[in-house]
């Protein structure tokens, strides 16, 4: 695949994005792209919708994997270039599609080189966006079968010099823990607030709580940013007191 394919690849994966679990056309599209390749074995709906991309040379060496993801947001697309998204209300927000060209590029070149020994394993990963994939794929028997020696994720970063490849000793980013809290309060009439429990002030009180466990120093060891990603409370009618509040933190 030249550089033109792997741009080509990239638009088509941009304008048919799909949500995480459902990637079963992208993962189509990206066997179709290496079906040229003859050294390559792909292990099928790996954690999911995943593919596993097995490039193997003569002799035994070390086991390397490169790893992206297959899925897309649930956000609505505004751009307007040709290839933009079709499918309404996703689109592909985190390069998602840009990290799959390189790596279905990476195997179509693998697939040309007389290297001598190992092996390299390309995942293409499921479900990146809710957190399952990983897992999910760490727990599918046919990827620890594979025995990895390396497991390198690409990912793009934004505003960083073209053609720059960019690794860090220790952490590269932090790990994500999301907590979901539903406060449940009593319903009432807004002309009788006495009969109900409100959970507003709960609600506020808890996001002022989250904000206040932050340690916004990324060099200290305890780095951590508690950011409130969703808040939900009772009906857009001004007859109804709130029961019930939803919070998710992260
Ligand atoms: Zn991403």
């Amino acid at each position: 695949m030249n550089l033109e394919k792997i741009k080509l690849l990239r638009k088509e994966l941009h304008r048919y994005p799909e949500l995480s679990g459902q990637e079963i056309e992208t993962a189509g599209r990206i066997k179709k792209s290496i079906e040229k390749c003859h050294n390559i074995k792909i292990i099928e709906n790996i954690g999911g919708n995943g593919l596993a991309v097995i490039t193997e040379f003569s002799n035994s060496g070390p086991t390397i994997v490169i790893r992206c993801e297959l899925d897309a947001l649930p956000i609505e697309e505004v751009n307007d270039f040709e290839y933009h998204s079709v499918n309404k209300g996703i689109s592909h927000k985190c390069g998602h599609d840009g990290h799959m060209a390189i790596v279905a590029g990476l195997v179509s070149w693998l697939d040309q080189q007389d290297f001598k020994n190992g092996k390299v394993i390309s995942l293409f990963q499921p479900a990146e966006e809710t957190g399952e994939g990983a897992p999910n794929v760490l727990n599918d028997n046919r990827f620890s079968e594979l025995n990895p020696d390396y497991i390198f994720a690409l990912h793009n970063i934004p505003h960083q010099p073209i053609h720059s490849i960019i690794t860090l000793n220790g952490n590269f980013s932090s790990t994500v823990q999301s907590v979901s809290i539903e406060l449940k309060g009593k319903e009432s009439h807004s002309a009788e607030p006495e009969h109900g429990v409100n959970p507003a002030l709960c609600m506020a009180e808890l996001i002022e709580r989250f904000n206040g466990l932050n340690n916004k120093d990324p060099a200290k060891e305890d780095f951590r940013l508690c950011v409130p990603i969703y808040s939900s409370m009772g009906v857009k009618s001004y007859g109804i007191l709130p029961g019930l509040a939803r919070s998710i933190t992260r």
